[in-house]
């Protein structure tokens, strides 16, 4: 019976998905670039904010500005309040256990630096252990465990992914080994899309009792995201890309594994007790975030989910999926252009190549019309070789973005087309 009122309560209080009503909500969205309004398709590099994060920044800093867990005084009591708040609605977010396992970092990328730093110190990766990775991983799934792999000697082992841009999964398999210490996958794809069969990977990772982190940059704001339901070892996501505040991010971690990894940055608010000869320190997740962290950031992005709270997730999915067939399908109809990353369970990202223009001379002219896509590797170098691209354009779209803009996107890829035939 609570069951059952707990879920009627929630249908009846999500918002309803119209349009336009969301596209007030994002100011930005209603600028002009080149004299043009804005067609704003460069979401899985960033995406925009709401009125509602804008004025909480604002308001934290004309009302509420002081330096949290150190001060006895009002301010101080009301900023630490909101900034563990923010932590409370990123448990709820991604349902973990407790909020102690959910770390404020930097990013996605701080989030994985943080483990290749502790995971070695804590013997969770020795000399000679491998990691298994994919093809389909951004740099700041690579680069960490190359850094490590020079004190360490960690080896990267690559599961290979298919022409439409999806795992091998028998690939995988094979690559598990006795020496396997760590999975550590994208959950969607920034360049092809892809969403990965997650809980598939983490199930057999598991069968081996082999720990899993996922990156989950591009995946939160796409879709509900559950740690417990997934049972992943250690999640990341930015909250920059869940229209939420540049420099906050998210580790979640097991406690029993978090409890086990020491400590990434020395300083202050991460200690219990200091000498000169010997240093203690305070449990998760303080022990995890050493100096003034990123305050507002984090009020900002509890405020970006308690906005996000009000939609029903699988209307956002719904609607970017619709956004993305419509876009897929227009853009299969212009000749000579190749969709990289086709993958059968995608997000609303579409990477592509037009024969004989070069995807920087595609985003150049068409910002002449105020239309904003990203051009280059997108931080996936490995893809780019894999398809034999020096680089794609990338339109990525948001639940704010309208089927009205794909018509505008199109006719300016027409345009260009024209001015190179
Ligand atoms: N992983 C993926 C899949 C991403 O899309 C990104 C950002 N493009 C990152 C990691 C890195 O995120 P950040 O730059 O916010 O740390």
């Amino acid at each position: 019976m609570i069951q059952k009122l707990k879920i009627e309560n929630r249908v009846i209080g999500f918002r309803k998905f119209d349009i336009n009503e969301i596209r007030k909500d994002f100011p930005i969205l209603s600028r002009e670039v080149n004299g043009k309004p804005l067609v704003y398709f460069d979401n899985a590099a960033t995406t925009q904010k709401p009125n509602v994060v804008i004025d909480s920044i604002g308001h934290y800093y004309r009302y509420e500005n002081a330096n949290i867990h150190r001060g006895l005084h009002f301010l101080s009591e009301v900023a630490t309040e909101q900034y563990e708040n923010s932590r409370l609605k990123v448990k709820e977010f991604i349902n973990s256990m407790s909020a102690s396992e959910i770390i404020f970092t930097k990013g996605t990328t701080d989030g994985i630096n943080l483990l290749a730093n502790t995971m070695w110190r804590a013997n969770m990766l020795n000399e000679g252990d491998e990691i298994i990775i994919s093809h389909m991983e951004h740099h700041a799934n690579i680069v960490p465990w190359q850094l490590l792999g020079d004190r360490k000697k960690i080896v990267l082992k690559v599961i290979p992914i298919n022409d439409d841009g999806e795992i091998i999964m028998d690939e995988y398999k094979k690559l598990i080994s006795s020496k396997t210490k760590l999975v550590s996958i994208v959950h969607t794809s920034n360049t092809l899309g892809t969403i990965n069969p997650i809980k598939e990977i983490i199930d057999i990772a598991h069968d081996n009792k082999i720990p899993v982190l996922i990156d989950a940059a591009q995946a939160v704001s796409h879709q509900k995201v559950d740690v417990q339901e997934l049972d992943c070892d250690f999640l990341v996501f930015s909250g920059h890309k869940l229209f939420g505040p540049t420099g906050i991010g998210v580790l979640y971690g097991k406690a029993e594994l978090l409890n086990k990894l020491p400590p990434y940055q020395g300083g202050g608010d991460m200690i219990r007790t200091v000498t000169f000869e010997e240093t203690t320190f305070e449990d998760i997740p303080n022990k995890f975030e050493a100096g003034t962290p990123n305050i507002v950031g984090s009020i900002g992005l509890g405020v970006a989910i308690k906005y996000l709270n009000m939609f029903n997730f699988n209307d956002i999915a719904e609607y970017e999926n619709e956004l993305l067939q419509y876009a897929t399908n227009k853009i299969l109809e212009i000749n000579g252009i190749r969709i990289i990353g086709t993958a059968k369970n995608k997000a609303s990202v579409i990477s592509f190549t037009v024969d004989g223009i070069h995807p920087y001379d595609i985003g150049t002219i068409i910002d002449t019309d105020g239309i904003a896509i990203r051009t280059g590797h997108h931080c996936t170098q490995p893809i780019m070789k894999r398809y034999n691209v020096p680089a794609t354009a990338r339109a990525s779209f948001a639940f704010y973005n309208t089927k009205e803009e794909v018509d505008v996107f199109i006719k300016a890829l027409h345009k260009v087309i024209k001015m190179f035939s």
